[in-house]
């Protein structure tokens, strides 16, 4: 099943990138000016860059966060809020990445949190889920991302701003993909679980993450679930992401 909506490429930069980068992300607007990109395009930079980035405009490339707290405002020292995302420049924010989940323990319980975070604020959030290494092999994949989804989704946050991102652990900044028949099949799978929760939220574009790059990027993108990428990496090299952009499937 094909969805209508036009496939998103979304770039999440990590912890990476100064001042500097300023001169890669106006090539990249000044880039897809003259073109007529085929997909949407997101860039989530550290968020210290983010209101240099939109102040300096943003032309076709919408920005986001890469996380939010759950709170508006308040006393928690070095944390930013889905508000004061917005505030800078954002329209999207992505939530639950994998990162967050290991390096700072995020449970489902706190990404509904900031589910609700990003709706309050007016942001489009990014749910992350997916699949360690671990979990692949003792056969718990479908397991695991369906209880990722229905422990965060329940019947009263369920909305329809929203898209999925799908992003096996072990494929992240490894170098490795699942095969494309693997990854059709999850993204099918993904979509029956989101079937159950609202049938908008299963028209979405579900993202596949994990190595994506310009070898790989038109094949990943060609499949029938699969409603755009999300990319850490290459999103890094602006040449490299805008191959990437360029390969997406006009549906
Ligand atoms: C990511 O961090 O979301 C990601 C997909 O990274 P990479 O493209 O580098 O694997």
């Amino acid at each position: 099943m094909k969805t209508n909506s036009r496939q998103l490429i979304a770039g999440n930069w990590k912890m990476n990138g100064l001042v500097d980068s300023l001169s890669g992300f106006q090539t990249l607007v000044a880039t897809l000016d003259k073109e007529e990109p085929p997909a949407n395009v997101l860039l989530c930079p550290p968020v210290s860059l983010l209101a240099t980035f939109a102040s300096a405009g943003r032309g076709k490339v919408h920005l986001g966060g890469q996380d939010c707290h759950d709170a508006a405002k308040g006393a928690f020292t070095g944390d930013i809020s889905a508000e004061m995302l917005k505030n800078a420049g954002a329209t999207f924010v992505i939530i639950g990445h994998s990162e967050r989940r290991q390096y700072h323990h995020e449970g489902n319980d706190l990404i509904a949190a900031k589910l609700k975070a990003a709706w309050r604020a007016g942001l489009h959030p990014i749910l992350c889920i997916g699949e360690t290494l671990a979990q692949r092999e003792a056969g718990e994949t479908l397991r695991v991302l369906s209880g990722q989804l229905d422990s965060v989704l329940d019947d009263k946050i369920a909305k329809d701003d929203l898209t999925i991102a799908y992003e096996p652990v072990w494929a992240i900044g490894t170098g490795k993909t699942p095969t494309n028949e693997e990854i059709e099949q999850t993204h099918s799978f993904i979509r029956t679980c989101l079937t159950k929760i609202s049938a908008e939220l299963a028209a979405k574009p579900v993202l596949y993450g994990g190595s994506v790059n310009p070898q790989n990027a038109r094949g990943i993108l060609a499949l029938p679930h699969v409603g755009g990428a999300l990319v850490g990496g290459a999103s890094l090299k602006t040449v490299e992401f805008l191959e990437i952009i360029r390969s997406a499937n006009v549906q």
